[in-house]
């Protein structure tokens, strides 16, 4: 694919610049106006929704539009959506959804208003998922089911509304077989969270325990028994959305920046070769990242959906995250065990928190040797 881009895509990429100057809140109001900037990405024609389809209200961008759109939206460290509803179970919705699903869930989830977190992990079912062990029982009559076990590493479901869940309502047989996808409400009295503190010293994942919980067959997605299959659909978007290249792009110009701010000796420490060295390895894998991105982009476009290839995203996108963070912390030194306090150059503060909370990155949404295996069964055909 050719990197140079057209007139056309120049222009537009002059359009997202110009209409980020005049809508991006500064400073502290990138929180206080959020809502003020998603609206106003509403009015452009479905900028809030980059990557739904037309027929949702997507604005029909092309590989090149989305990958114009998504740098200028990190280079200028637009506010984030949270991924699991607009990102995750949306595209769930359009593929399997009922069209009375679809009305009741999508738009809560397009305006913000209505928080999923994802109740996929269990403490026996991790990178083993289909062991997942919460039982969901039909009732007698056939209209609800009843819901009894434990989530765990659910991230924010503290401040979800819902959250999307795999049970099993099936244990004989294929382990794949039995699983049913149900859309719970966190407002049950049988769910009970209890938050887990993690290595950087704060909260954002918990424990769910499910107790009784009751839950209508109209928030079953799909065939019950079937969940495994739209299961997977889910992660391939998950995979793709965390790899996060724009965001590394920008990580690594500013640790390039960072590093030129660092004296060592009569230069800085970007003429330190080992660092040096380090920083072009870098700069051209994710350059490659880039590419594999684009091609990916490209086969969604043409009406396909994100394959195997969103592995290879995962796995070398969040490899590069994490050593994009230790460039970081290299460059603080010293100054990176202060955690927090002022003290040294200021990118110094946030460099130890950082590399910590990175270190997840190649954890959750399939670990690294989980993806490794999907490239080796799925992309070169091993095994
Ligand atoms: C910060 C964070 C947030 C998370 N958020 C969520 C969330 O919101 N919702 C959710 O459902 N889950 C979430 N998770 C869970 C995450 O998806 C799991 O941690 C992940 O799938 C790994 O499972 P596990 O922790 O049980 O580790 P295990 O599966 O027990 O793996 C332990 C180790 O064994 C290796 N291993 C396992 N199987 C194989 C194999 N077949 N071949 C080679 N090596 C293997 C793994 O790579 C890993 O190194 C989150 C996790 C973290 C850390």
């Amino acid at each position: 694919m050719d990197i140079e881009f057209s007139q056309e895509d120049l222009a537009f990429q002059v359009k997202v610049q110009d209409f980020i100057k005049q809508n991006l809140p500064k400073g502290m109001e990138m929180w206080t106006k959020r809502a003020e900037w998603f609206q106003a990405m509403r009015d452009q024609g479905g900028w809030d929704i980059a990557k739904w389809p037309v027929e949702f209200g997507g604005p029909g961008f092309t590989p090149t539009q989305r990958y114009i759109f998504d740098m200028e939206m990190a280079r200028n460290s637009t506010p984030p959506q949270i991924p699991f509803g607009v990102g995750m179970l949306a595209p769930i919705l359009m593929n399997y959804g009922t069209k009375a699903q679809q009305d009741r869930f999508l738009p809560g989830i397009r305006d913000g208003s209505v928080n999923w977190c994802q109740g996929y992990s269990e403490p026996g079912a991790g990178s083993d998922l289909a062991n997942l062990q919460t039982r969901a029982e039909l009732s007698a009559d056939g209209t609800y089911y009843t819901v009894n076990g434990q989530k765990t590493w659910t991230t924010l479901a503290h401040i979800a509304h819902w959250m999307f869940c795999l049970t099993r309502t099936q244990s004989t047989g294929v382990k794949q077989e039995g699983i049913t996808f149900l859309l719970i409400p966190m407002n049950d009295p049988g769910v009970e969270i209890k938050p887990i503190i993690t290595l950087g010293g704060s909260h954002s994942v918990n424990d769910v325990f499910l107790t009784d919980v009751k839950v209508p067959v109209d928030n079953r997605i799909g065939e019950e028994g079937k969940g495994w299959t739209y299961a997977k659909g889910l992660l391939i978007h998950e995979r793709t959305g965390l790899a996060g290249i724009q965001n590394s792009v920008l990580g690594l110009a500013k640790a390039r920046k960072n590093a030129m701010s660092v004296k060592v000796g009569a230069g800085t420490l970007m003429d330190v070769p080992a660092f040096r060295n380090k920083v072009g390895a870098l700069e051209a894998e994710l350059l490659a990242l880039e590419f594999t991105e684009l091609r990916s982009l490209a086969s969604v476009a043409s009406g396909g959906n994100p394959g195997p290839e969103s592995s290879i995203m995962k796995l070398k996108g969040t490899e590069i995250q994490q050593r994009v963070s230790e460039l970081n912390l290299e460059a603080a030194g010293i100054y990176a065990a202060a955690w927090g306090a002022a003290a040294g150059p200021d990118f110094a503060r946030g460099a130890t928190s950082a590399y910590l909370g990175t270190r997840a990155t190649t954890i959750f949404g399939g670990a690294s040797e989980v993806q490794k295996d999907v490239i080796a069964k799925n992309v070169l055909g091993l095994g």
